[in-house]
């Protein structure tokens, strides 16, 4: 088996340099456990923080261990009852060819739902995260505006085509002006704007004035940096601001000038702001309630997605580093096996 381990923690931005290919004999499942065969991992910004070792609320990926990451999988031997070889499962099988998995932190994956892929992006944890985030903590209301960036990825899409289906105003912020294209002509978005378009956070402010001339009311906060700076002055009075993720601060440094914490601070006051952080992972209750909702709009085609699959498992670096600057188009994937 091939596995893909952390060779070092980043000095500032990830390089391939962090990451090496392994060979290793495929392991044997113990009692209660099964060993599968990874068909499509996927790669998720969260995974530039585990590589470093500060404190957050998951340990860190040791050095010399093998990445973490979701997967979808084939069970090639099984010591579990209820799970059987041929088995389609959702688990976390890491960057690698194989995996031997616990059988009760596996679920199985219906290929006749959607394709299996999607239990990974837009029916898994990003879709989940994005439902979760804005229905619980943005609390939207009909006529009410809506900003989200990285809008075409696999939460932003679908913060935004929630928004609009709830009666929003929905703006996406993404990477280039195909995105931004994909974004209103596909995901129905009313305007989205093309953050690379605009060097500073000022002239990303006037475009947004244009976009949302009612302000905003819900800041669905993906990308943080240039982004966070234009949004936060336009927020209407007791706006909320879900704050999910700050990719554009991942890869250490930032593009914020901290003299604004005062101001950003006391806006919040001023405004009456709800800012609330989440962690998808305490969430998973309410996953049943978001299959039940949205699985049935994925299969009608109302909600649309978006994969990007990259292929092979010596290609995960490449495509994670790729993700984290914007290179990706969709939900990030890689197909491990066919
Ligand atoms: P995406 O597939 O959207 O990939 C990340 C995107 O971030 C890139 O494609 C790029 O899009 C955008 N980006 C990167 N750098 C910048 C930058 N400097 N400024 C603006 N945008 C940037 O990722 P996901 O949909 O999987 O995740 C979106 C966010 O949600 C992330 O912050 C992630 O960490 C967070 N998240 C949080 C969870 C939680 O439990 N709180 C769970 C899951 C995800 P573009 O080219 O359009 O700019």
């Amino acid at each position: 088996m091939q596995r893909i381990v952390l060779a070092s923690r980043p000095r500032g931005a990830a390089s391939s340099d962090n990451f090496r290919l392994e060979t290793a004999d495929i392991p044997a499942p113990g009692p209660g456990e099964v060993l599968v065969r990874t068909l499509f991992l996927s790669l998720d910004p969260y995974m530039r923080g585990r590589m470093s070792a500060a404190k957050s609320y998951s340990a860190p990926v040791e050095v010399g261990a093998t990445m973490g990451g979701g997967t979808v999988s084939e069970v090639v031997d099984s010591n579990a009852a209820g799970v059987r070889p041929g088995d389609i499962v959702l688990g976390m099988g890491g960057w690698a060819t194989h995996a031997v998995l616990p059988a009760d932190q596996v679920r199985k994956v219906d290929p006749a739902v959607a394709p299996v892929s999607t239990a990974l992006g837009v029916l898994g944890m990003p879709g989940f995260t994005g439902w979760y985030g804005l229905t619980q903590i943005g609390r939207p209301k009909p006529g009410e505006t809506l900003v989200v960036g990285a809008a075409t990825g696999p939460v932003g899409s679908m913060v935004g085509q929630l928004a609009r289906a709830g009666g929003l105003r929905a703006v996406g912020v993404a990477g280039g002006a195909e995105k931004c294209r994909f974004a209103v002509e596909q995901l129905g978005f009313d305007a989205c704007i093309d953050h690379r378009a605009h060097a500073s956070a000022d002239s990303l402010r006037e475009a947004l004035k244009d976009a949302a001339p009612d302000g905003i009311d819900i800041y669905f906060e993906n990308v943080a940096g240039k982004t966070l700076e234009a949004v936060l002055p336009q927020m209407n009075v007791h706006g909320r601001i879900p704050l999910c993720g700050t990719v554009a601060w991942y890869q250490g440094g930032s593009d914020a000038d901290h003299d604004q914490l005062p101001a950003a601070w006391r806006g919040i006051l001023t405004r009456r702001l709800t800012v609330g952080g989440f962690i998808i992972a305490d969430h998973y209750d309410r996953f049943p309630a978001f299959l039940g909702e949205v699985a049935p709009q994925v299969a009608s085609g109302r909600i649309v997605y978006r994969e990007d699959v990259a292929e092979g498992l010596e290609n995960a670096p490449e495509a994670f580093l790729g993700m984290l600057k914007g290179r990706n188009f969709g939900k990030q994937l890689v197909r491990v096996a066919g």
